[in-house]
């Protein structure tokens, strides 16, 4: 996967685009009085950027304290005012997402905010969405067209003002939009990207939606940011995002556990297996290693090959295997015990 060439903006001590990891984004979801909670269970599950709403002057103000206070990146997401936008900037955020959908890049108060942003180096993102832009009632092309053309419109304005430090992205809740949406964006722009789907919905639907568009832009090279929009709780959409960005081989978030299906060969809980496995090889401290957990010996070892180690379950036994060569059997109750035994050892000879 070659990765779109991009500028890069720092947010806080966070880059972003250009060399940067994709940054694993989140938008935090509970009331003020609990948001500095919520952004310490973000930064934990691995989020670097968490985007906050903010709706008042009292927010901005809260919004202000919390950026000092928290060590993760945060961006403010303003909508419809040009005055909270401009309040935060002149008492200095750091980054502030803007929705053209619902701001005219014209008038006292945009020129007040694009010359305030452009003395300060504030970052930008201008975030257009389905929702917001008008689209309802126009046909695919000119959905796709209007998405676009409202965020390369308001980039160039920003632009022609010494606002520099851009990030884009539009979203709509179809997926051929965004994926055309934001393709088209990358290649009219060097600007970094933000992706996602918006209103996906909930569960493994809203999931997959968010993956089929996120990982199609992400394998195309586009893509600098994402954040997995699910009605849930917030610290699952980190989790999702990092699961989309291993998956495409974007990031790797620590070792990669895969297991086989099942099928009637099995005769363990595999699924525990692989909760167990998992749970243990946070502590192994191996970041590039596959690790398999397959249900049979008669398959599971040729079966994963592929994999750097595993362990493959037999009613009672287990067989511990390196490239598919079965290098201990032991019985299944000390299968997981042996499997980091064997990664471990391997780490002591240096053979990771
Ligand atoms: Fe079935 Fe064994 Fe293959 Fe798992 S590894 S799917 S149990 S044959």
């Amino acid at each position: 996967m070659r990765r779109r060439r991009t500028l890069q903006v720092q947010i806080g001590g966070l880059r972003y685009g250009g060399d940067a990891p994709i940054v694993v984004e989140a938008m935090a979801k509970r009331p003020y009085e609990k948001i500095k909670e919520e952004i310490g269970v973000l930064a934990a599950e691995g989020a670097e950027l968490v985007r906050i709403a903010v709706n008042t002057r009292r927010q901005a103000e809260r919004f202000l304290t919390l950026q000092e206070e928290c060590s993760v990146a945060l961006m403010a997401d303003v909508h419809f005012s040009w005055r909270l936008a401009c309040w935060l900037v002149e008492d200095g955020v750091e980054a502030v997402r803007i929705n053209p959908g619902n701001m005219v890049f014209e008038g006292r108060g945009f020129e007040r905010f694009a010359a305030l942003a452009a003395e300060q180096g504030t970052v930008v993102r201008i975030g257009s969405n389905s929702g917001s832009c008008s689209v309802v009632g126009m046909g695919f092309n000119r959905r796709v067209k209007r998405l676009v053309d409202v965020v390369l419109e308001a980039a160039e304005r920003l632009k022609e003002r010494g606002v520099g430090a851009l990030i884009l992205g539009a979203k709509s809740s179809d997926i051929k939009e965004t994926i055309a949406a934001n393709t088209r964006i990358a290649r009219s722009t060097d600007h970094p990207l933000h992706i996602g789907i918006t209103a996906t919905g909930a569960g493994e639907e809203a999931f997959c939606r968010s993956a089929v568009a996120v990982g199609t832009l992400l394998m195309r090279g586009i893509g600098d940011g994402v954040r997995v929009s699910l009605c849930g709780d917030s610290a699952s959409e980190v989790r999702a995002v990092k699961a989309i960005l291993s998956a495409v081989g974007a990031r790797r978030f620590g070792a990669r556990v895969i297991a086989c299906p099942t099928c009637t060969r099995c005769q363990v809980d595999l699924a525990e297996k692989v909760a167990e496995v998992k749970a243990a090889l946070d502590g192994v401290g191996q970041k590039d290693i596959t690790v398999a957990v397959m249900g049979c010996v008669v398959n599971g070892p040729q079966e994963a090959a592929e994999a750097d180690f595993g362990v493959a379950f037999s009613g009672r036994r287990a067989a511990v295997f390196a490239k598919g060569v079965v290098v201990r059997q032991v019985s299944a109750k000390d299968g997981v015990e042996t499997l980091l035994e064997v990664i471990r050892g391997a780490g002591r000879q240096r053979l990771l």
